[in-house]
């Protein structure tokens, strides 16, 4: 196993932390991220430039959302953004938890506010230990549009019109005209923005080709008509400027020397079969969050999946928010508060709290590439992150992590944490 690099700062003065947003969220996450950023991060570094927004639904109540509004912006100026998984109220927790509305999802929120391209989810995988999938498994789900940003009624019997007024001022015309004839009906509707998909497609084939994978295209456009637009822009993309770039690399030898579309119900099939990893698929929204969550339980835990926001600000410079796949766990929340024992895997969280350090000082390094101290803070992140990362695949590694990898013997949440720090930090 690799080597401890790390050396304590206890007796030099901490490094300050580049400037980051840091989201804050509830229930167990929150407890399990407080206490490893406690035992992990604190001893190590000065946190005073990173700016926290409390997205629990409580303090989003409490400002009438203006909380919310205020981390988008704070992200739109910072650009490096941690996010824990925070909770969208159901009609039942408004009335448990006493709010005044059903607050809407904070996390669409912020894929539009950041112009958000995809969300990338990829298997996180250590050394030496078998995990779900053998090799790695990249995803790229669309961040935006599809059902989460449909407009809908219950109606009864009537005519539904749907009609299109271009901004241009030429004539309108109707989309979709249907007769419903039943008494009770929901009508939906909802609309695939595909401005950034080619922005999409480069990240995404880009990943592919840096991680030797094989990729695939998901989509229902077989018989959702409407998907075929998506297929077409990947494919161009593909054709255009990275075919003969995967044919060198010997990346399409699995899907027939071409980019392969995969209707989604295959693609489930695919996911439990293809156990050896070494592909990624690009899809909608809300195909690449149900996809994403089967990648979870194949690779044995939601703690083993990374998910990263890729948004884009006014000028240009990408905005990246990395966070957990996983919500906020409300099972071990539960049987914490009912004082029984609870193994959370925070692998995937502490990913995204690095990937946002690293992010963060990649920013800064970009503004003041000839700064010494500026330099100094940026090779201690990357070589904190390394070590940090190390010290926990090493739990793993020795039979100490968590028991969705290591069974009923594994340990505690509060355990691994401090297991992870002793070694951290020794
Ligand atoms: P969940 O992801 O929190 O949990 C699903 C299952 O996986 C549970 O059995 C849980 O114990 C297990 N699990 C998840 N992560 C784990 C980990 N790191 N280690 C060990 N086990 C883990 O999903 P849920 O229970 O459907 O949702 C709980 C809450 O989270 C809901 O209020 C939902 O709105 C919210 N949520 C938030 C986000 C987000 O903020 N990005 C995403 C999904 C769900």
């Amino acid at each position: 196993a690799p080597t401890v690099r790390y050396q304590s700062t206890s007796d030099n003065a901490k490094i300050k932390a580049p400037p980051m947003v840091y989201i804050q969220g509830e229930e167990m996450t929150h407890y399990a991220t407080q206490l490893l950023l406690q035992q992990w991060i604190v001893p190590h570094f000065d946190l005073s430039a990173w700016e926290t927004y409390d997205l629990s639904c409580k303090s989003r109540d409490d400002t009438n959302d203006q909380v919310l509004k205020d981390a988008v912006d704070a992200g739109k100026r910072i650009g490096a953004i941690f996010k824990e998984p925070t909770i969208t109220p159901s009609a039942i927790q408004v009335q448990e938890m006493g709010l005044k509305k059903a607050w809407g999802s904070p996390n669409g929120a912020m894929r539009k506010g950041w112009n958000g391209i995809t969300i990338s989810r990829d298997t996180i995988h250590i050394e030496g230990i078998q995990m779900g999938y053998k090799d790695q498994v990249l995803f790229e789900r669309h961040a935006v549009g599809g059902e989460y940003g449909a407009g809908w009624n219950e109606v009864g019997q009537g005519t539904l019109l749907t009609t299109y007024i271009p901004d241009d001022g030429s004539a309108p015309f109707v989309v979709d005209k249907r007769d419903l004839t039943d008494k009770h009906n929901v009508c939906v509707v909802y609309h695939n923005p595909y401005d950034n998909v080619r922005e999409l497609a480069h990240i995404f084939f880009k990943r592919c080709l840096e991680h030797k994978v094989t990729p695939y295209i998901v989509t229902k456009k077989t018989v959702f008509k409407w998907q075929e637009g998506f297929w077409r822009t990947m494919k161009q993309v593909f054709d255009d400027q990275y075919k003969d770039q995967f044919l060198k690399a010997g990346l399409l030898d699995r899907s027939g020397g071409d980019l392969t579309h995969l209707i989604s119900d295959a693609a489930t099939m695919q996911l439990i079969r293809w156990t050896d990893g070494g592909f990624g698929m690009a899809a909608h929204n809300y195909d690449g969050d149900m996809l994403t969550d089967q990648i979870a339980q194949v690779h044995r835990s939601p703690g083993f999946i990374t998910s990263n926001l890729v948004g884009k600000s006014d000028d240009g410079t990408l905005i990246k928010e990395f966070e957990a796949s996983h919500g906020t766990v409300t099972d071990l929340w539960n049987d914490h508060l009912a004082g029984k024992e609870t193994s959370l895997n925070p692998l995937g969280l502490v990913e995204a709290l690095m990937g946002a350090m690293s992010h963060a000082a990649n920013l800064q390094l970009e503004k003041k590439p000839n700064d010494k101290s500026t330099v100094q803070m940026h090779a201690f992140v990357e070589n904190f992150v390394d070590t940090l990362r190390t010290s926990i695949h090493n739990t793993f590694r020795y039979g100490q992590g968590t028991r969705d990898m290591c069974g009923p013997t594994g340990f505690t949440t509060e355990d691994f944490i401090a297991k992870v720090a002793w070694r951290l930090n020794r």
